[in-house]
């Protein structure tokens, strides 16, 4: 048994991730939901209610634990038999390429039990949205996985992480969730890996879907589908992180009016085996930088050109496929780093690549 999990099991489901001869069957109307806990804001704590912004360890605040974040929410009970795993706890801004592989690795082999029947992974808001697609990429498994995190701490005034984990729970229990890939569910909002994005620094209504709308809606703790994911996803992909222990280095550059190539030789010279470029506009950037991206092309660096706009589509053209850059297509710059990861552990091919971007 893995130190690190903590059963917090309710009712009689102890065991479910597989202990022989624990009667699951005891509990059969509500499903399992594992929930997996990262960090974040929704486990750190400030030293009075108004405290929303400075918080956590910086104040010398220890985090919660999962099993102090589940039993503050005795309501999630009501949907599920819950067991807590403690995976990391630490803020999402700090979690690394090997937090992620040892994520999907743990999330893959929990959601391999037929005890199973969705996971809820609690994760600072900062990068949810990269954890969310680089899963949705790498699940091996149509159950419900919900990431969730808060914008205010758990002890904030009017705290938004209790009916955030509930809503998790639920979806996650519900089978309507399934083969969705990888949701995240955020104030009352069910949003898709794929087009999710922190738009706010601070507000609670933060994550929006500017291209592609969002997957549904939860209301008193139910889960209203709108719309299904199209992209390729969890058991439609052919990313598999598995045997891996680490991903090629991908950067990114940023484009301002005036800025150079300076930081593209610079990810070179670090080994960066793939660039992804934030251009202006439709993927635009001054000649310089097209310079210094076409001499990484040349020396085997993988290009992928996209745009700081946050919502729009990037669409192979002359000047871009003739250099042999990809295009970014719907990703956001950051996303656009993960698939190109995950992409260059199978090829570094501009067409097979160009495939990719459009098909995830
Ligand atoms: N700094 C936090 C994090 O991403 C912010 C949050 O969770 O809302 O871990």
């Amino acid at each position: 048994m893995n130190p690190k999990k903590i059963a917090l099991t309710f009712l009689t489901a102890i065991g479910l991730l597989g202990g022989a001869g624990h009667a699951i069957a005891q509990a059969p109307a509500k499903p399992n939901v594992v929930i997996l806990a990262t960090g974040g804001t929704i486990a750190s704590r400030g030293a009075d209610s108004l405290a929303l912004t400075d918080y956590g360890l910086s104040k010398g605040l220890q985090p919660v634990g999962v099993e102090a974040l589940v039993t503050a929410v005795p309501e999630i009970q009501k949907f599920a038999n819950i067991t807590g795993e403690q995976i990391f706890n630490v803020g999402s801004s700090k979690l690394s390429i090997d937090n992620w592989l040892t994520l999907a690795k743990r999330t893959n082999e929990i959601l391999a039990s037929k005890n199973v029947d969705g996971v809820v992974i609690t994760h600072g808001t900062d990068t949810l949205e990269e954890t969310a697609y680089f899963l949705n990429l790498v699940v091996k498994s149509a159950k419900p996985v919900v990431i969730v995190g808060s914008m205010r701490p758990s002890t904030g005034m009017s705290a938004d992480g209790p009916l955030n984990l509930v809503n998790a729970v639920a979806l996650a229990a519900s089978p309507s969730a399934r083969d969705k890939g990888v949701m995240v569910s955020m104030n009352e909002v069910i949003s898709s890996a794929f087009s999710v994005t922190k738009t706010n620094t601070t507000n609670v209504a933060t994550f929006k879907s500017l291209d592609g709308g969002d997957l549904g809606y939860m209301q008193n703790s139910t889960p209203y589908f709108v719309a299904q994911p199209l992209k390729r996803h969890t058991v439609h992909s052919e990313f598999d992180v598995s045997n891996l222990q680490k991903l090629p280095r991908v950067d990114i550059n940023y484009t301002t009016l005036g800025s150079d190539g300076v930081l593209v030789d610079a990810a070179v010279a670090a080994g960066a085996k793939g660039i992804v470029n934030a251009g202006v506009g439709h993927a635009n950037m001054p000649d310089v930088t097209l310079q210094s991206l076409k001499a990484a092309r040349q020396k085997g660096v993988a290009i992928v050109v996209g745009s700081r706009a946050m919502s729009g589509i990037v669409t192979p053209v002359g000047q871009f496929t003739e250099a042999g850059f990809v295009t970014s297509m719907m990703h956001t710059t950051q996303k656009a780093r993960i698939l190109l990861m995950l992409g260059l552990t199978k090829t570094n091919d501009p067409k097979e690549l160009q495939r990719m971007f459009e098909e995830y």
